[in-house]
């Protein structure tokens, strides 16, 4: 029996939106350190430990060695699953791309897949400017958070997105042109995706937004791309 056998929450076996022009399927890992109040996977985040035998998804990986390009690991928060490493390792070892979903909350654990070319792309949330940070997302998480961004900022050693979900009870305008400003400072060089709230089940039963985010307001001009997705 594997060393590294936990289950996880579940496999979507094919996506092409997830992973920047790949193919790929999605590993769902249970369990998140943080409780967003706009979060939609509710039973991911409270899923415990999961159920889905990890032999299952070698299995299933196996067979699509030659059909898919790319594995995302996503959750929930991936980098919380105690055997994380060994799982990137035996993945790559199978010959994917992998691109980790994460809050940045693990630092330790981005700078080593990074460090050991487990991991080839980054999607990382920035939930909101420190001041609101808790707000957020429940937790005190800020500082965990800030150093992930700064070492992706500096290291450049892979290509990653920053992404910001707005719901207009927990984000406004300062907050974003705040989160814009503080890339531009670290010297971001991606794509920060801005998503709006889509009303949908979440971990706290958010109501659907009065009105959505102004971005017609917004001023802060950046050396970045800006992709405001579904306003
Ligand atoms: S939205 Fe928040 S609570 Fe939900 S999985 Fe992501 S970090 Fe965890």
């Amino acid at each position: 029996m594997d060393k590294f056998n936990l289950p996880v929450y579940g496999l979507t076996p094919f996506t092409m939106l997830d992973y920047p022009d790949k193919t790929a399927c999605i590993i769902w890992f249970a369990g998140c350190n943080m409780r967003c109040a706009y979060c939609h996977n509710p039973d991911i985040v409270m899923g415990g430990k999961g159920t889905m035998p990890i032999t299952d998804i070698w299995q299933f990986l196996e067979k699509r060695k030659d059909l898919l390009n790319a594995v995302v690991l996503s959750g929930g928060e991936a980098t919380l699953y105690p055997h994380i490493i060994e799982i990137a390792k035996k993945i790559k070892q199978l010959g994917f791309d992998i691109k980790l979903d994460t809050n940045g909350t693990k630092p330790k654990i981005v700078k080593s897949l990074i460090e050991q070319k487990l991991v080839d792309y980054i999607a990382l949330d920035y939930k909101a400017p420190q001041e609101k940070f808790k707000f957020v997302t429940g937790t005190n998480h800020y500082n965990k958070f800030s150093e992930t961004l700064s070492y992706l900022c500096n290291t450049k050693a892979i290509p990653f997105e920053v992404r910001t979900t707005v719901h207009t009870d927990l984000l406004n305008e300062n907050d974003i042109e705040s989160i814009l400003a503080d890339l531009k400072k670290r010297g971001y060089s991606g794509t920060c995706y801005i998503q709006n709230y889509r009303h949908t089940n979440t971990l706290k039963n958010l109501n659907e937004q009065v009105s959505s985010l102004d971005i017609s307001s917004l001023k802060n001009k950046q050396s970045f791309k800006v992709d405001y997705r579904n306003f």
